[in-house]
């Protein structure tokens, strides 16, 4: 059994694939305490069901074929291994947000990952394995930086040089009502980064309090 906060049907709006209609499972439990989570309800399960279970109440969002296994942490729990197989034979597109803290070695390159690297102003900037790297492939997967000020900002262009991510999908995401978005955009066109800027777009199209959007 997997231990769940909620599934619900939205916009997605955090990845490359902003905008677009998505299922989302999203998995109870977390191995970080960032101090900008906005998902402090999904430390602890609301439910549990089986991988077919799952399947079986995603099917009424038929005939959308996006899910994002999210959480939380959703690599906290060895089960999510079989249900993206199954997802996988269901002819689902999958995505995966996951924190970058834990190993990504058994994760099937059909899933497109979407990693974190926390920033100093998360509290966890020492989380992210850098062994990582090399389970993400430069034309699918996602890296995305959450910022909360100009240190965040410095900090993570300085990650990109070390750890020579030029020619990743790279996403800039503004902590949402911590650090504005023109200021950030005025930094990236300063500095001419070749990054994507990205905002939470479900916090724009509903109250950013709302759950399950
Ligand atoms: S990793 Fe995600 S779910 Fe966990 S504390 Fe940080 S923001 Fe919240």
């Amino acid at each position: 059994m997997l231990k769940l906060s909620e599934i619900f049907c939205s916009i997605q709006g955090e990845s490359t694939y902003s905008g677009f209609p998505c299922i989302f499972i999203r998995l109870a439990g977390c191995n970080l305490r960032c101090s900008y989570c906005d998902t402090k309800y999904a430390y602890t399960p609301a439910r549990k069901m089986s991988e077919l279970d799952i399947l079986a109440e995603i099917r009424q969002f038929e005939p959308l074929k996006l899910v994002e296994i999210t959480g939380g942490e959703p690599l906290l729990q060895d089960k999510v291994y079989s249900l993206l197989v199954k997802l996988h034979e269901q002819k689902y597109k999958i995505l995966l947000e996951t924190n970058g803290s834990l190993d990504l070695a058994e994760v099937p390159e059909y899933v497109t990952k979407i990693v974190d690297i926390k920033c100093p102003g998360s509290g966890h900037s020492d989380s992210f394995l850098i062994g990582n790297l090399k389970y993400l492939n430069k034309s699918g997967d996602e890296i995305k930086f959450v910022l909360t000020d100009k240190i965040d900002y410095e900090w993570a262009k300085v990650r990109i040089a070390e750890y020579a991510l030029t020619g990743y999908k790279i996403i800039f995401s503004p902590a949402f009502s911590i650090l504005e978005a023109d200021e950030l955009a005025s930094w990236i066109l300063q500095d001419k980064l070749k990054i994507r800027m990205q905002l939470q777009l479900h916090k724009y199209i509903w109250d950013p309090a709302k759950r399950g959007v």
